[in-house]
């Protein structure tokens, strides 16, 4: 994902600031906190799993796959994949 139009500057103690149309679409606030990592001359910012990746909730997190997400938004991806299930399993007619 390169995107021209975002340059930033590395300041003087080594900080930059993430454009915030990043940061909102990632649900990135204040005090969060990211991961970095480089990886072939490539420097790689994730956000830590210490907020839901869906809402940006920080309470009641709970794994999904790689990734934090809340206990609602497992649930709504849980019942998600059931409803794709009983659609594609044609136990919906059994329904
Ligand atoms: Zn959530």
């Amino acid at each position: 994902m390169k995107d021209p139009g975002m340059y930033r500057k590395i300041d003087v103690l080594g900080r930059i600031v993430i454009p915030s149309e990043i940061r909102k679409s990632l649900n990135l606030v204040e005090g969060d906190q990211l991961d970095i990592t480089l990886d072939e001359g490539r420097i790689i910012l994730e956000p830590a799993n210490n907020s839901c990746r869906l809402c940006g909730t920080r309470s009641d997190l709970k794994p999904f796959g790689d990734k934090s997400v809340c206990a609602g938004c497992r649930q709504a991806l849980i019942a998600q994949e059931a409803d794709a299930f009983i659609g594609t399993s044609g136990l919906a007619a059994v329904r």
